[in-house]
């Protein structure tokens, strides 16, 4: 990798997506690449993007496709979410309107919580999943996944992160929003999907 800037500028990177808690994680984990990462909106990107894919990875596609193809400029796009065992993988695809278009992150946990009230511990499990699609250009597309094991607690704990963080346990006493960003971003669900497509940045950008 070579991140002098006066042979080898910064190379534009476009995040397909506005979520800020995203953007700020994808910041953080391409930085030491020496990307410039820009959201599709500061990009010139707002057109509403229609995620109606079965599986994440249709849905990262879907999204990174539209941007690529308005933009013509590198492009990572992510779809990811909660699956919960109990409920047959629900939130799934549908995590990020599970409690109606506009509602609050908040309001998303609380309706899970209510759906597993007096669920037995045993009965928990969870995972966060993440599928991230890269387009390179017309040649080079590359899809990778990644996820973390977890469980649902019986309330909220902890105030870092974002989405379902505070419900999803990951002890009896740490939930994904007790730790710390830098933390989230070695064991999270992106952070392993991202390090399957290290690789391939590395190599297309060095
Ligand atoms: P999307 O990938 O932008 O479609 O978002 C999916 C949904 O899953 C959103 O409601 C997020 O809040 C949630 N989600 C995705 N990643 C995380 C995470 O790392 N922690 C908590 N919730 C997440």
């Amino acid at each position: 990798m070579n991140n002098n800037s006066s042979d080898n500028p910064r190379k534009k990177l476009i995040i397909a997506s506005n979520n800020a808690g995203k953007l700020r994680e994808f910041q953080k984990l391409l930085e030491p690449y020496g990307f410039e990462v820009v959201s599709m909106k500061d990009a010139g990107f707002c057109e509403e993007i229609v995620e109606d894919g079965d599986t994440f990875e249709e849905n990262a596609h879907i999204k990174a496709r539209a941007v690529f193809e308005a933009l013509g400029l590198p492009t990572i796009a992510d779809d990811s979410g909660l699956e919960i065992d109990f409920l047959n993988g629900a939130p799934g695809v549908y995590s990020a309107r599970y409690a109606g278009e506009n509602a609050t992150d908040e309001e998303r946990c609380q309706k899970v919580l209510e759906e597993m009230h007096g669920v037995a511990r045993e009965l928990r499990d969870a995972r966060f999943v993440c599928s991230i699609y890269f387009i390179f250009d017309e040649d080079s597309e590359y899809s990778v996944s990644g996820e973390v094991c977890g469980y649902i607690g019986d309330e909220p704990v902890g105030k870092n992160g974002f989405g379902y963080d505070p419900i999803f346990m990951l002890s009896d006493d740490e939930s994904m929003a007790t730790i710390d960003e830098e933390e989230k971003n070695r064991i999270s669900h992106r952070a392993k999907a991202f390090k399957k497509l290290s690789d391939i940045l590395k190599e297309k950008f060095s």
